[in-house]
C-alpha cells in the first residue's frame, strides 16, 4: 500500500509504501507502573511502517506525536549494565581523541540523566549543557557537575546560543517525526566551521535482516539505515566525516561538520536505496513466520507447563509481549535496575523483579530480550545455581 499524499519528512518526496502494521501498542514502551490496572490501560497506538523509495528512510506513518509527553518521564538510564558502561567509555575517549575535546564547550540534545555527557566532561576536562524535556539538574553524580548546566525542555532553536563546540544527540533523532526539520534547526544553530556533530541512533537494517519486531516501537516514529541517515545530513548542508556502526552493530553512529551546500561526498559504507528497498521486502515477507515461530515457542512453554521468564524489562520486551500478545505463558520479568523491581510494564502489565527473585521462583526458560547480555545473565542464573534454559530473541 503506498500512501500517495505524506511527504517524507528526510527528503520532501511524496509517496511512502506500508509494508509492516502493529495495532494497539503502548505508546510509550519505556514506562513503567505501580499498578497493573495502570499498566494494561495506558493510551495505544499503532505503528504503519512505510518505506521512503527516493532516500530510503523508514517511517511510522500513523505517529501521533501528541500522544508522548517526555517532560512528564523520570530520564532514562541504561547504566546498570558493565557492557553498556563499557561501551559508553569506549566512544567517549574515541571522540574526545579525535575532535580533540579538551576544555571545550560540548552540548548534549537528549542528554536523558546526562551520563554520557559527565563522561565526556570528566574525561577531558570539558564544559557541557545537556539539554532534555526529561533532565534535572544534578540527576547525575559526576566530579564534573560544577562544568555542566542542564535545560529541561525539548530542544528548539531558541536554545542555539547554547550549542558549543561539538554536539552530541544520541537515541534522539529515532523519537522526532520530523527529521529534516531537526536536523536543520541543529544546522542554523552552527555559527563556526569546525563544529563537528555527533548522532547515534539504533540501526534499522538490522531490524529488518533479523526481522527483528521487537525493536519497533510506538515512540520510535523514525528508523535509519547507514544509508538514510547519510543522505539526510546531507540533504541537511553537512558533510559526513565518519559513519560507523557499534555496539555489536545495533547502533549507527554519524559524526558530520557543516558546509554551507548539499555535499557530494559519500562515504563508501552508505547502504543503497536498491539494497534497502530489497530488506524491506524480505522483512514484508519473513514477518509472519517469525510471529508464527514465536507463537509456537510460547505455545511450548504452556502445553510443557514450564516457568518462563523475559529477562530486560524496557522496550524490546514490551514491544515482544505487545505483538505476540503474552497471556499466562509468561508470568514475571526479570530486570537488573533497582529502580523498576515491583513495577508493571504497559500493555500486557507483567510485573519485573530482580534477579534474586529466581532463587524461589527457579525457571525453566529464560527468554534473553538483548543477546548481548547473554553471557552476562548465564553467569547471574549459575550464581544463583539456577539451570534454565536460555532462548535469545534472535
Ligand atoms: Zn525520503
Amino acid at each position: 500500500m503506498t500512501i500517495e499524499n505524506y511527504i517524507c519528512p528526510s527528503c520532501n518526496s511524496p509517496g511512502l509504501s506500508v509494508f509492516y502494521k502493529a495495532k494497539n501498542v503502548p505508546v510509550n514502551s519505556c514506562m513503567m507502573f505501580s499498578s497493573h490496572a495502570d499498566a494494561v490501560n495506558f493510551p495505544r497506538g499503532d505503528v504503519l511502517l512505510g518505506f521512503c523509495k527516493s532516500c530510503g528512510f523508514i517511517s511510522n506513518v500513523a505517529f501521533d506525536p501528541s500522544k508522548l509527553d517526555y517532560s512528564s518521564l523520570a530520564p532514562e538510564e541504561q547504566g546498570f549494565s558493565a557492557t553498556f558502561n563499557t561501551y559508553a567509555q569506549r566512544l567517549a575517549t574515541r571522540l574526545i581523541q579525535t575532535y580533540d575535546l579538551r576544555n571545550k564547550n560540548i552540548s548534549e540534545i537528549g542528554c536523558g540523566r546526562g551520563d554520557f555527557l559527565a563522561l565526556l566532561c570528566e574525561l577531558g576536562n570539558n564544559y557541557g549543557v545537556g539539554i532534555d524535556p526529561s533532565t534535572v539538574s544534578g540527576g547525575v553524580e559526576s566530579k564534573a557537575s560544577d562544568r555542566m548546566i542542564f535545560i529541561r525542555d525539548y530542544y528548539s532553536d531558541r536554545y542555539a546560543k547554547h550549542l558549543g563546540d561539538f554536539i552530541c544527540c544520541r537515541h534522539t533523532l529515532e523519537h522526532i517525526p520530523n527529521t529534516a526539520d531537526f536536523v536543520t534547526s541543529v544546522r542554523s544553530a552552527i555559527t563556526t566551521n569546525n563544529t563537528y556533530v555527533f548522532f547515534e541512533v539504533p540501526d534499522v537494517s538490522r531490524i529488518l535482516h533479523e526481522v527483528a519486531f521487537w525493536d519497533i516501537y510506538y515512540e520510535h516514529c523514525s528508523y535509519f539505515n547507514s544509508g538514510s541517515l547519510a543522505r539526510l545530513f546531507r540533504f541537511c548542508n553537512f558533510e559526513v566525516t565518519n559513519l560507523m556502526k557499534d555496539y555489536f552493530d545495533q547502533y549507527l553512529l554519524i559524526e558530520a561538520k557543516p558546509v554551507s551546500h548539499v555535499s557530494s561526498r559519500i562515504k563508501g559504507n552508505e547502504e543503497s536505496i536498491e539494497a534497502t528497498a530489497k530488506s524491506v521486502e524480505l522483512f514484508a515477507t519473513s514477518c509472519q513466520n517469525k510471529l508464527d515461530h514465536w507463537k509456537n515457542q510460547l505455545k511450548r512453554i504452556k502445553t510443557e507447563r514450564k516457568r518462563a521468564i523475559v529477562w530486560g524489562s524496557g522496550s524490546k520486551c514490551v514491544a515482544f509481549m505487545t505483538t505476540l500478545g503474552v497471556e499466562d505463558e509468561i508470568e514475571y520479568i526479570v530486570d537488573i535496575n533497582p529502580n523498576r523491581h515491583g513495577k508493571f510494564i504497559p500493555g500486557v502489565g507483567k510485573q519485573i523483579m530482580p534477579p534474586e527473585f529466581l532463587k524461589q521462583y527457579k525457571p525453566n526458560t529464560v527468554i534473553v530480550m538483548n543477546p548481548v547480555y547473554c553471557s552476562e545473565i548465564k553467569q547471574e542464573l549459575e550464581k544463583m545455581g539456577i539451570e534454565a534454559e536460555l532462548i535469545p530473541c534472535l
